[in-house]
């Protein structure tokens, strides 16, 4: 690892993918969170999302989100969007980093969006031709990559090709989202290494939800392909136990620990990490699901030999 620079780069997503599902919190909880979470070292914060405040209320904030967020120096905050409507009001309210979701299937499409997924495909190029007339930067995030709650598996070869259209429409960087926690190491290394040999030398990252307790494992596998971005969510927020399918995203500490405990730099504080989880949690009134915070880091080190 070179000084400053960490060897796996860690987006915070816990404000958007966590607090979507959650009742809204006030939006000064929410800068209070995002300003822990600064604090803990990581580099990208996907802050709120610009979609429809009918569809997810608890971001029906994303403007007021924005216009307060407090400058950091060391984190670049971002922003997820549906459609055009969200690129323009996300523009307007200043923030250039962009997630565009495009669902790999026409299932989710449909219940997401109400677009099919090639309807979807279609709108990265418009997409991207506004993004970069702001001076932006636009990540597709290929969701649905593994299987859909209504169509069934998906198959990797259509992963492949959207990543593949994505960049060849101006795409700066790739996602891709196993969005309801269904993929064990074996899926993600075969989807993964298609993505990669359909979009080659493009920027790839791999977002994660641990429904099904996989989360870890296949974030380490990615990793031993060369994947070096990951999202994760503090405290592992979003997740309700009682609500299988819904589950969080993978807990930011227990990546953060994982890669750190390898001697892979993640340039995060772990403790720090647990001070915002903290934080997250009296905002909700709730325990989060993350397991180190209750069980904390190693007190010691082990010493290495
Ligand atoms: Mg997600």
């Amino acid at each position: 690892m070179s000084a400053g620079i960490p060897d796996v780069d860690i987006r915070e997503v816990g404000p958007r993918d966590g607090l979507q599902i959650e009742d809204p919190i006030p939006t000064e909880a929410k800068i209070d969170l995002i300003d822990a979470l600064a604090a803990t070292g990581v580099r990208r914060i996907e802050a709120t999302s610009f979609v429809s405040p009918r569809a997810v209320p608890s971001l029906a904030d994303a403007e007021a989100v924005a216009a307060q967020l407090h400058r950091w120096p060391s984190v670049s905050f971002s922003a997820l969007v549906a459609g055009l409507g969200g690129v323009r009001r996300a523009l307007a309210a200043g923030v250039d980093r962009l997630e565009y979701v495009v669902s790999a299937s026409d299932g989710h499409s449909q219940a997401n969006v109400g677009r099919s997924s090639t309807e979807s495909v279609e709108l990265i190029a418009p997409i991207a031709r506004l993004v970069h007339e702001a001076g932006g930067h636009l990540e597709v995030i290929v969701a649905i990559a593994f299987d859909c709650p209504f169509d069934g598996p998906t198959p990797p070869s259509r992963v492949a090709e959207i990543a593949r259209r994505a960049v060849a429409d101006g795409a700066d960087s790739l996602s891709v989202a196993d969005t309801i926690g269904t993929a064990a190491p074996g899926r993600t290394l075969d989807v993964l290494g298609r993505v990669l040999q359909s979009a080659p030398g493009t920027d790839l990252g791999l977002h994660l939800h641990d429904t099904r307790g996989q989360g870890l494992a296949n974030a380490w596998a990615a990793y031993g392909l060369g994947v070096r971005q990951f999202d994760a969510s503090v405290g592992g927020l979003g997740g309700c136990p009682f609500a299988p399918g819904a589950s969080g995203n993978i807990a930011t500490e227990e990546l953060a620990y994982m890669f750190e405990d390898s001697g892979i730099s993640t340039g995060i504080d772990l403790g720090r990490v647990l001070d915002a989880a903290a934080c997250a949690s009296r905002a909700l009134g709730k325990p989060l699901p993350g397991r180190m915070l209750a069980a904390g880091g190693r007190s010691k080190p082990t010493p290495r030999e």
